[in-house]
């Protein structure tokens, strides 16, 4: 059986815990990022581990997927709970169409008044990367955009926060504890949008820039081959 606790829950146990949505995509990079950034994390595969958290990632992968397993382990209705009732939540990618609204498969949390399209750039060879004016940030981001959904929010919502757009279409937005990108910002060596969830999360004073920025997520990235 597969240790919910990440190399860092045991330390530290008066610290904020950031968890990670841990039943399929690119959840070990979310990990290393949030960890480069001072965090301390743990692996969420079923509801008891949501206990306790100050915010919870949900990563990028295959939506139909990750909603099946949720399912099955009484996890997604859990997942919708813990959003109602406060807990921040950062959404990339199959985590931002989970977190949205829309009307095909899979079932949504609907914990955004957003829609987000599924595919809607195309087929997996239709992916691509684009430096991005995100708000919060004085200079480019590089979006790594993989299968990305469309975000559509709806006219005028005060709700929605939106921090930044390609073609248009918003790829970065905020919805008071909510922060949805249909980018794959832990694909990159670049911190700035874990460290925003974390200021959400009210955890800022726990981060520290590691010696060598990059390293663990390189590591992964090649053990992976991701
Ligand atoms: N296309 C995937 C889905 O619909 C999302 C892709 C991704 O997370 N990079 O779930």
């Amino acid at each position: 059986m597969v240790s919910a606790v990440s190399a860092t829950d045991h330390l530290r146990n008066d610290e904020p815990v950031i968890g990670v949505l841990a039943l399929q995509g690119s959840f070990p990079l979310h990990i290393a990022s949030l960890e480069r950034c001072g965090a301390r994390t743990r692996r969420v595969r079923k509801p008891a581990d949501l206990e306790g958290l100050s915010g919870l990632v949900i990563p990028g992968g295959e939506s139909t997927t990750m909603e099946n397993l949720a399912l099955r382990c009484g996890l997604f209705e859990a997942l919708g709970k813990a959003g109602r009732d406060g807990l921040p939540i950062f959404g990339t990618c199959a985590g931002a169409i989970l977190l949205g609204k829309g009307t095909e498969r899979p079932e949504r949390l609907e914990l955004v008044d957003v829609e987000v399209h599924r595919n809607a750039y195309g087929r997996q060879v239709d992916s691509f990367s684009q430096d991005l004016f995100l708000a919060p940030f004085d200079s480019p981001f590089h979006g790594v955009f993989i299968r990305a959904p469309i975000i559509e929010a709806p006219p005028g919502s005060s709700d929605c926060e939106i921090l930044g757009k390609h073609d248009g279409n918003p790829v970065l937005l905020r919805s008071g504890q909510f922060l949805l990108a249909t980018f794959h910002p832990e694909l990159t060596r670049d911190l700035r949008v874990h460290k925003l969830f974390l200021q959400i999360c009210g955890v800022t004073g726990s981060c520290a820039e590691p010696e060598v920025p990059g390293e663990a997520a390189v590591n992964l990235l090649r053990e992976k081959s991701i």
